[in-house]
């Protein structure tokens, strides 16, 4: 690998990794310009396989989008519509979106996402009504809800702070924060793509608050778009710089932009080698973030399990119901059963491990060529 390293003008850096150096802007940009993705995938492999070995991370949970309908109008979206009544919306009154989870109250999952548009005429009760009759359901399940796009406009509308509104939620049964809402954080492009909703300092205040407040959360990124590899790599380094303060994300997640049914579909979708090279810097970029998550709903199947072996440690989980990737025109399931992805990581040559929402391993199966270990055996 040596030589291909050096071929590829990246020797460098990997004896800067190996060092356990952390790299900036500059070798950054080195790396989303490297032309051998092979070479870059190694690196990003190493990483991965220092942190996690084999092991591939995935949960069992289900996605709940209570509204679509929303006062934003960011371009890449072609999930939102502007008012109640437009053709195609829809707001679940609370016994609608409860039932979603009572229909799978006999399952063992463990999560429940909740992300939506911003509604602007729902009461707050709305939200904290909809936590505490989740956990009325099942006291159990972990409610990992309300981007922090979400968070801001709640405080904006009903007049309280954003640490009031993440101390309501929580008390209602809020577990966690999901990582939406980032897109990128240049101030260029986001004025550009989303103009109309949080900034990228309150989306980093919020997620800030919130692990002070003793929650995790995950962080994303849109990519594929309009934003430079300058901007990509700032992107993580604010992430960087915030899980430095706090050490509160739990997972990177890359977000492939998918540009049917919206105001970008003149550009052409992400392909799969820029896929694997955004996930892949992702893990030589972010130090402290412990996972990098393939998005499979968003990247296809097939592309999120060779990702397996470009940095990403981590597939989310069962999903079930995803409307918003793919009301913009992707073509992968609605859901997979854990079966599947179990399948799915072991043909990859990966150990699949059944995580909860904060990591914590449920079930673990024998890793590759453990041939005398038991298939699939509980650990904790
Ligand atoms: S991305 Fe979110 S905030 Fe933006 S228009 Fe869509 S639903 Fe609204």
């Amino acid at each position: 690998m040596h030589h291909r390293l050096a071929a590829a003008n990246l020797l460098d850096l990997s004896d800067r990794l190996d060092a356990g150096e952390r790299l900036g802007l500059d070798a950054g940009v080195r790396l989303f310009a490297c032309p051998d993705l092979l070479a870059l995938g190694w690196l990003a492999n190493r990483e991965r396989e220092r942190r996690h070995g084999h092991r591939t991370y995935f949960n069992h949970n289900i996605r709940i989008e209570a509204t679509n309908v929303c006062v934003a109008s960011c371009l890449f979206c072609s999930f939102a519509r502007l008012r109640p009544g437009d053709a195609g919306s829809y707001t679940m009154s609370l016994e609608q979106a409860w039932d979603k989870l009572r229909q799978r109250r006999d399952e063992p999952l463990t999560e429940v996402h909740v992300v939506n548009g911003l509604h602007p005429d729902l009461p707050f009760t709305y939200y904290t009504d909809l936590l505490r009759g989740f956990k009325q359901i099942r006291p159990d399940v972990h409610l990992k809800c309300f981007t922090a796009v979400e968070i801001a406009f709640f405080a904006d509308l009903y007049g309280m702070s954003d640490e009031h509104v993440l101390a309501e939620l929580m008390t209602a049964g809020l577990d966690s924060l999901p990582g939406g809402g980032a897109e990128i954080f240049a101030e260029r492009v986001r004025r550009k793509i989303c103009h109309d909703k949080c900034d990228a300092d309150r989306y980093l205040a919020i997620h800030r608050t919130a692990h002070r407040l003793g929650m995790r959360s995950n962080v994303t990124m849109l990519y594929g778009h309009i934003e430079t590899p300058e901007e990509r790599i700032d992107h993580m380094l604010r992430a960087r710089a915030l899980q430095d303060e706090t050490g509160g994300f739990q997972a990177f997640i890359p977000l492939a932009f998918h540009p049917d049914n919206n105001q970008m579909r003149k550009l052409p979708a992400p392909t799969a080698a820029d896929t694997l090279r955004v996930h892949a810097v992702a893990r030589l970029m972010l130090d402290n973030i412990p996972h990098v998550k393939a998005f499979w709903i968003a990247t296809g199947v097939e592309v999120a399990q060779t990702s397996l072996w470009f940095g990403v440690d981590d597939l989310d989980g069962t999903v079930q119901e995803e409307r918003i990737y793919h009301m913009a025109g992707a073509v992968t399931p609605e859901a997979l059963t854990t079966t599947a992805i179990r399948r799915l990581i072991r043909a990859a040559g990966r150990t699949p491990v059944e995580r909860d929402t904060l990591y914590r391993v449920l079930h673990e199966d024998a890793s590759p060529g453990d041939a005398h270990g038991d298939p699939a055996r509980v650990v904790q």
